[in-house]
């Protein structure tokens, strides 16, 4: 994989983006590649580039659950002026068929459109890793790559608070081995620290973050689609993701990954050394943001979560939303699910690792994280401090 020029590597790029006409993604992405150096700084002639947008599960564009393919279209067009060969891929959930994943989100036909080759990163095998004391795959597609372009999509989410950079870089784990993580690696604490080992292998040369229509509260994929208006480029993932917490009210404490990464000496963290070029970061969310329901629980240092477990927790309720598609069931990494045929799924609370992944595929937006009646009395008391 290529390192990005020393020059550009602390800019973080944003352009206005209304909407997702062609006409008006193309220039805004090529205008923020511009200002990080160019996509000459990132990709030689004859390079093989990996393009990784988030495509988490079988949702059409406008639910901004995935990476628009107008995004990915500017970046595949970028890649081959600079002579590269381009290759989208990703990992989504490995309960749904992924046919239906690139169907549905756009991914198929743009990929034909384009003449690229869209994969599925299980195809190839992976590579074992063990970093920090932990273990994990990593696709090697990915590895194999000459460069990575990472295609995130700006959301808030219940387990992380944050998607964008360093949380899209998860998905070039293959297939089951994400829910093994999950199960391994489930308290938020140690999750992050899993996620900014995953990122610290990957380092994507580039990030192009679509921002146009985000979604926030409780994501990654019930919450709302927000219009936000922009694309973001950087070759630190790091500081553009600190970039998108300031701008959504979000503290980088609650990204359980970036202190991590911070410790690590990964990425730039201090905003002073940050160059925000474009559109002021202050300025570039309109409106209060809503964030996830689940935030007080990552704010809470580990040590006491641990030591009041009992009473901190935050579990799954289903809603009369639920369709009874079992996906939740089948995704659990901790069987704490049941199911009779028809009906709502059935929690086993003491084996739920509140990992959230229930959460994070449901197709009607049927899984509340609930709060434990403490936690949520910590929650209510910290908007009564807002
Ligand atoms: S809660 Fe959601 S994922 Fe689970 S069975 Fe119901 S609709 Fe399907
Ligand atoms: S019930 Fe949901 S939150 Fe609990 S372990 Fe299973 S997938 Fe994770």
């Amino acid at each position: 994989m290529t390192s990005p020029g020393p020059d550009t590597s602390t800019i973080v790029a944003f352009e206005r983006c209304p909407d997702y006409a062609p006409a008006v993604v193309a220039p805004a992405v090529r205008a923020a590649v511009d200002a990080v150096g160019g996509i000459g700084t990132y990709v030689q002639p004859g390079q093989t580039v990996l393009l990784k947008p988030n495509l988490l599960t079988d949702a059409a564009p406008e639910a901004a659950i995935t990476t628009h393919p107008e995004i990915v279209r500017a970046a595949i067009r970028l890649v081959k002026e600079a002579g590269g060969t381009c290759l989208v891929g990703d990992s989504p959930a490995s309960v749904i068929k992924h046919e239906r994943v690139w169907e549905r989100t756009g991914m198929r036909v743009l990929c034909e459109e384009e003449g690229v080759e869209l994969i599925t990163l299980e195809q190839g095998g992976a590579r074992e890793f063990r970093e920090e004391r932990q273990v994990f795959d990593i696709a090697r597609r990915v590895l194999d790559a000459d460069v990575v372009i990472n295609l995130p999509k700006v959301k808030t989410h219940v387990m992380t608070s944050l998607t964008c950079a360093v949380k899209n870089i998860y998905g070039c784990v293959p297939g089951m081995a994400k829910a093994g993580l999950h199960k391994q690696y489930f308290n938020a604490a140690d999750f992050g620290r899993v996620v900014a080992s995953i990122y610290g292998v990957v380092r994507p040369a580039l990030t192009i973050a679509d921002g146009v229509v985000g979604m926030t509260g409780n994501g990654p994929s019930s919450g709302e689609p927000t219009p936000m208006g922009f694309v973001a480029a950087s070759a630190d993932g790091v500081a553009l993701d600190r970039c998108i917490c300031r701008a959504l009210g979000l503290e980088p404490r609650a990204v359980p990954y970036l202190p991590v990464l911070r410790r690590r000496g990964v990425g730039e963290h201090d905003e002073r050394r940050i160059r925000v070029v474009g559109v002021n970061v202050d300025n570039l969310v309109a409106g209060p943001v809503e964030l996830p329901n689940t935030l007080r629980t990552r704010l809470v240092p580990s040590w006491f979560a641990r030591l009041f477990a009992p009473l901190l927790w935050c579990r799954p309720a289903f809603s009369d939303n639920c369709v009874a598609c079992g996906l939740c069931v089948r995704t659990c990494p901790a069987d704490a699910l049941t199911q009779e045929k028809g009906e709502k799924p059935l929690l086993a609370p003491k084996q739920c690792i509140e990992c959230c992944c229930c959460h994070e595929v449901c197709p009607a937006k049927a899984v509340d994280m609930q709060l434990s009646p403490l936690f949520q009395r910590m929650a209510d008391r910290d908007k009564c401090l807002r």
